[in-house]
């Protein structure tokens, strides 16, 4: 944590600035503020940074680069929004382009308010960045602890906004192999993720016309989330129809993965589903690792489905095995 505190890197992001508070911001490097004096180093580089500070409110253009950045900075991370117009959208926040401030887009930890933000406020905003992080860092750490405590337990609709974020942060790996942040589980809002709660799976409308009085909870998709230290890390869904149990959106964070956790997953999901003879997932043509770990679970692939300009869907399938009577 030292280093964090006595060196913490940071990328700076012009999001749609008047460029009134780029110039107070690339102040502090000059010889008046001198930050780097400091410690502080302004990388070009998301992957080395420790803080993202973001000036200027979002556009559909930026909002893509902000998302894209955010989610290559390692964990622990701090965004820092300096200036009004970060903060909330600022006097264009009524504008047709604007969708507001970062945080429409991504969570921010410490607010810079101004017009333009002074040198000096900003510095603060960084210091005040380093306690969060340090806090942040402190909660990763007796989190992996932990890691031999997770429970696997079912996630209600209370939890709709831990695990979308989750879902963004676990989803970055593929949409870099993809080159595409536009994938389903990136684009997935809150309210779609609460409405899944509640949602009959998809079944054929005939089918669902037939049964839909005797629905009960076992029609419902059902949610699986892996806790540690009341953090979700990990979690997967799935529904059955009939004598299939459908499985996706399998995720564990980043920080914690190779550690047994979706293997687990897995396992937990398929209990879930007792009277279901066979199994059936997907996931990206070009997804190897996801591809190895079903594979090792004995998924087996069955059909390949085109999905985007690049992106296949590869459909894996397996039977259950039944327990050897003695
Ligand atoms: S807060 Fe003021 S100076 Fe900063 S980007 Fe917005 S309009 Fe420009």
């Amino acid at each position: 944590m030292l280093g964090f505190k006595q060196s913490p890197w940071l990328i700076h992001y012009d999001a749609s600035s008047c460029n009134g508070c780029d110039i107070e911001t690339l102040a502090c490097l000059t010889p008046l503020y001198d930050v780097e004096r400091l410690g502080v180093v302004n990388t070009g580089n998301p992957k080395h940074a420790d803080l993202f500070l973001v000036t200027g409110a979002v556009n559909p253009q930026s909002a893509d680069v902000i998302r894209n950045i955010y989610h290559q900075l390692p964990e622990p991370k701090v965004v820092i929004a300096v200036g009004v117009c970060a903060c909330s959208g600022g006097i264009f926040r009524d504008c047709y382009n604007i969708s507001g401030g970062v945080d429409s887009v991504i969570p921010v930890d410490v607010y810079v308010p101004g017009c333009a933000a002074r040198p000096e406020a900003i510095i603060d905003g960084v210091v005040k960045g380093l306690g969060v992080l340090e806090e942040k860092h402190r909660d990763m750490v007796a989190t992996a602890n932990s890691i031999d405590k997770v429970l696997y337990v079912r996630a209600d609709k209370s939890d709709a906004a831990e695990l979308l974020a989750l879902q963004k942060i676990a989803y970055q790996s593929e949409a870099e192999i993809y080159g595409d942040c536009s994938l389903p589980a990136l684009e997935q809002t809150l309210e779609d993720l609460e409405n899944d709660f509640e949602r009959q799976p998809d079944r054929e409308a005939s089918l669902l016309g037939a049964r839909a009085s005797q629905a009960d909870d076992s029609d419902r998709m059902v949610f699986l989330k892996a806790v540690v230290n009341g953090k979700i890390i990990g979690s997967v869904r799935g529904h059955a129809v009939d004598e299939t149990a459908y499985l996706s959106r399998m995720m564990v964070h980043p920080y914690f993965r190779r550690r047994g956790i979706g293997r687990r997953l897995l396992d937990e999901i398929e209990h879930c589903f007792p009277q279901a003879r066979r199994f059936e997932t997907f996931t990206g043509e070009q997804s190897k690792r996801n591809l190895f770990q079903l594979a090792k679970r004995g998924y087996q692939p069955f059909k390949t489905e085109a999905f985007a300009p690049g992106l296949s869907w590869v459909y894996l399938q397996k039977e259950r095995q039944e327990a050897v009577k003695s």
